[in-house]
């Protein structure tokens, strides 16, 4: 996997990283990594991933 921002594409370890796991098939998997909570607060609003949402974040 590439260090580039999901959203921006720029490299998340020039900044303060965030990584979003889920799990799936009883293993967890990165499906997404951010620059910060900026860059995952716009994918997230532009990707309408709030809709339907039933608490598969893991943001820790
Ligand atoms: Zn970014």
């Amino acid at each position: 996997m590439s260090d580039d921002c999901t959203y921006c594409g720029s490299d998340v370890h020039a900044h303060d990283p965030v990584f979003v796991d889920e799990e799936r098939g009883g293993e967890r998997t990165t499906v997404g990594q951010f620059c910060n909570y900026a860059c995952l607060a716009r994918y997230i609003e532009e990707s309408e991933l709030e809709t339907g949402a039933c608490c598969q974040l893991d943001l820790s």
